[in-house]
């Protein structure tokens, strides 16, 4: 077994020079700027380079279509390290992209002119490479693609090495180190993640490149912020090829990642009602709408910093007409999304539907402050609200059963919290949301609303525990001091810190 792998990162080795040009120059004919929504084909090795190409195609707005990575069928083989291409298999599954192993068996070079080919034949405009500096290989892709007549979107050149592997850390990317020459650098860093102490120490020795990209390491991304699960490998193997160390990866799986950081985006904005609390008024009133371009560009800032969940929240985010379009976005990013809203929108059957139909939410909260319409409506001082948010949150069941509702406690609802949770219950809904006051925005002209926990807390207490007998999925409380917590009614309660 050990012969074979050893014989397999030789040929390896061997191989993927086929692939180099024969001058080292820079092709001024190809192109720097890209226009937004251009299809793109990205290559994929599986380090922390291909992972940066990644990130940056997505920064600059392409349409991934697939990734790519060459393989040797015959050698049944990566021609890439990490070797085995059932990691690019995890990895393209971790993304939720699909993934093109192209066989370059017996002919690379010919056989890799070809795909880009059948690429351009296919309507893609630009090909993705993750190489750094000015090699060969860049040299025979430019070269091939000028042939093709495809484009080659290439970021990770201009960028000093350093600068990238910085990048790689501050994103919370895991590349795990496979592959070290022992001549140059230690091996006890095989099998370690790079990070700041892995920068320091390249930092203190000579010759090496920051990047690996004279060979002195490889790596292969375990963990990133667009990945939806983490790699674990289940059986790996040191071995000793030449001068370097390489932790040949046997077997691999995909595990959940355990924590899923939300991300608040404040659309600010608009909203079709006045709730009479309104924390978000001075914000509604005095700032201007988010542009799309603004929006989009915070959903991409919020996936490249590893957060997993966006929380779409307003003044009331379906005053937006691009509400649609920004949630799918961050959908195509791999990120869940929740939204927040008062469903006035939503008591229409066609706005539900179109919107349903296009995105996926992980979660829905509509407020809703009583049974009764009067005290509603007295809320959020629109007539006729109430009867809207009820055919709203009808409609959003239809089509979305992790809808919750959330309830603010004011002086004019605290004494029917147990009713309400009825009443909820009874519109089929499976979540709730109990939510104090800060005394923030429209409130503070309104200090008659604020109750005092001492009094609310025995109908809070109450509503916990017909919530709980009633099996809501998500029972949630907000905005209320810690110390609360002591009591027994609060365990299996999920207590939201701060928005
Ligand atoms: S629905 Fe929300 S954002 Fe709109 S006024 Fe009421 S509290 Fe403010």
């Amino acid at each position: 077994m050990l012969k074979k792998i050893e014989e397999s990162i030789r040929y390896v080795n061997k191989q993927s020079r086929f692939l180099n040009g024969k001058r080292s120059r820079f092709n001024k004919k190809i192109k720097l700027c890209y226009s937004k929504n251009t299809k793109i084909a990205l290559s994929w090795s599986g380090g922390k380079d291909s992972y940066l190409l990644l990130q940056k195609a997505i920064e600059n707005g392409f349409k991934i279509k697939f990734l790519f990575n060459l393989i040797d069928k015959e050698k049944k083989i990566s021609i890439t390290p990490p070797y085995n291409k059932e990691l690019m298999v995890l990895q393209s599954k971790a993304l939720g992209l699909p993934l093109r192993q192209i066989d370059l068996s017996g002919n690379p070079r010919g056989k890799f002119k070809e795909f880009v080919v059948s690429v351009k034949n296919q309507g893609i405009d630009t090909l993705g490479m993750g190489y750094i500096g000015l090699k060969g290989q860049r040299e025979f892709v430019q070269d091939t693609a000028i042939e093709a007549k495809i484009d080659v979107f290439e970021p990770l050149c201009s960028i000093d090495q350093k600068e990238l592997l910085k990048e790689v850390i501050k994103h919370k990317i895991k590349p795990l180190i496979i592959s070290v020459d022992y001549k140059k650098m230690s091996k006890m860093w095989l099998g370690k993640v790079v990070n700041n102490n892995f920068l320091n120490y390249l930092d203190k020795i000579k010759n090496v490149s920051y990047c690996g990209e004279r060979g002195e390491f490889q790596t292969l991304v375990v963990d990133a912020p667009f990945f939806k699960k983490k790699i674990i490998m289940e059986n790996y193997t040191p071995v000793k090829v030449d001068d370097h160390y390489y932790l040949y990866v046997n077997k691999a799986k995909l595990i959940e990642k355990p924590c899923r950081r939300t991300y608040i985006l404040h659309l600010d904005g608009p909203c079709n009602q006045r709730c009479l609390f309104c924390m978000k008024s001075d914000d509604i009133e005095n700032k201007p709408k988010k542009s799309y371009d603004s929006v989009i560009e915070e959903i991409q800032k919020a996936a490249s910093s590893g957060y997993a969940i966006i929380d779409f929240y307003g003044g009331e985010p379906t005053t937006y007409l691009f509400l649609k379009d920004i949630i799918c976005f961050a959908n195509k990013l791999g990120l869940e999304a929740t939204l927040a809203t008062n469903a006035i929108m939503f008591s229409s059957k066609d706005y539900t539907k179109d919107f349903f139909n296009a995105v996926n939410l992980m979660g829905i909260r509509v407020s809703l402050h009583s049974y009764n319409p009067k005290i509603h409506d007295k809320i959020t001082q629109i007539q006729g609200s109430w009867e809207k948010t009820i055919k709203g949150i009808r409609n959003i069941l239809k089509f979305n059963k992790r809808l919750s509702v959330n309830i603010v406690i004011t002086s004019l609802n605290y004494n029917q919290l147990p009713e309400i949770t009825e009443f909820v219950h009874s519109l089929g809904v499976k979540g709730i949301k109990f939510s104090g006051l800060y005394s923030v925005g429209r409130i503070l002209k309104n200090k008659d609303l604020c109750v005092d926990h001492s009094l609310f807390m025995p109908y809070l207490k109450k509503a916990l525990k017909l919530s709980k007998k009633l099996n809501f999925f998500l029972i949630e409380i907000e905005k209320m001091p810690k110390e609360i917590l002591k009591d027994n009614i609060f365990k299996n309660v999920r207590y939201i810190e701060d928005l």
